[in-house]
């Protein structure tokens, strides 16, 4: 293991895949980003928490570049990515994101959500990019939801195509920015599941999440956030027994 890979519970942990260097962000005047350092190893799982309005979607839009950063270096997979970077889209083809409001396409069946993409994108036959987004949605337990539009399935079901749609285009990173927060409480679970699922199979994960059941069970790290500041990382067993600051200590004090 390499000097800046984290310890890593269960599973096997490779070489650096994401680097954010001294990064700072502004919307306008507003400081959203201040001096962020993170870095993520290949197969870790990441979970982000904190307070409404900390950064904690800007930090991981900022890694495919739906927001752009103004100073310090952000790396991707060896590729410092930054705003009109040329070939962008390639990199934002290789991290999937999954957001709180599905974002389906409503025209579209399930099916036809995950095998739009691969189809248009990376140019894959139709054969078989149905083939494959069948043996995805198998994987995320709703084959049978495959000739359903997202307006006759659940919240959670709407979830699992959502994630099975990113899944399709083979990505090296996930990036999950609430995914469970507009779900029925009942629904919740289901996604969680799938989300278990993917962490078990070595994915890099870094999800912004208060599902603090999911980040006991799966994160290598636990990061918290408060205004715009990562102001604590730990495994999650000191994380949530022992936190060292006071602003998580309050922050866990009232959602735990
Ligand atoms: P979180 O995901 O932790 O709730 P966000 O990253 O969404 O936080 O937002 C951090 C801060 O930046 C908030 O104060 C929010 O109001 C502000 N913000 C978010 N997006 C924009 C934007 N596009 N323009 C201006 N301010 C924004
Ligand atoms: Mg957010």
């Amino acid at each position: 293991m390499s000097a800046t890979a984290p310890s890593a519970g269960d599973h096997e942990i490779g070489d650096v895949i994401i680097e954010m260097r001294h990064v700072d962000k502004f919307y306008g005047d507003f400081h959203v980003l201040r001096d962020i350092d993170l870095t993520v190893s290949r197969g870790e799982r990441i979970v982000i928490c904190g307070p409404s309005g900390s950064g904690k979607s800007t930090l991981i839009r900022c890694l495919n570049q739906l927001e752009e950063h103004q100073k310090g270096d952000i790396v991707i997979d060896g590729t410092t990515v930054h705003a009109g970077l040329k070939g962008i889209e390639d990199i934002r083809r290789e991290i999937g994101m999954v957001f709180q409001s599905f974002n389906l396409f409503p025209h579209l069946t399930a099916l036809e959500n995950c095998t739009l993409a691969p189809m248009k994108v990376r140019g894959i036959a139709r054969a078989e990019a149905e083939a494959n987004a069948r043996r995805i949605l198998e994987r995320v337990h709703i084959p049978e939801q495959a000739n359903k539009y997202p307006v006759q399935l659940s919240g959670g079901q709407q979830q699992r195509v959502a994630i099975a749609r990113s899944l399709c285009m083979n990505p090296k990173i996930m990036l999950f920015d609430e995914p469970t927060s507009a779900l029925d409480p009942e629904m919740v679970s289901e996604v969680l599941d799938v989300m278990v699922e993917l962490a078990e199979s070595g994915m890099t994960m870094l999800c912004v999440t208060h599902e603090m059941g999911f980040a006991r069970k799966v994160a290598d790290r636990v990061i918290f956030m408060d205004a715009g500041e990562i102001v604590e990382v730990a495994p999650p067993e000191s994380f949530f027994s022992a936190p060292q600051n006071e602003r998580t200590r309050k922050f866990l004090g009232q959602i735990l």
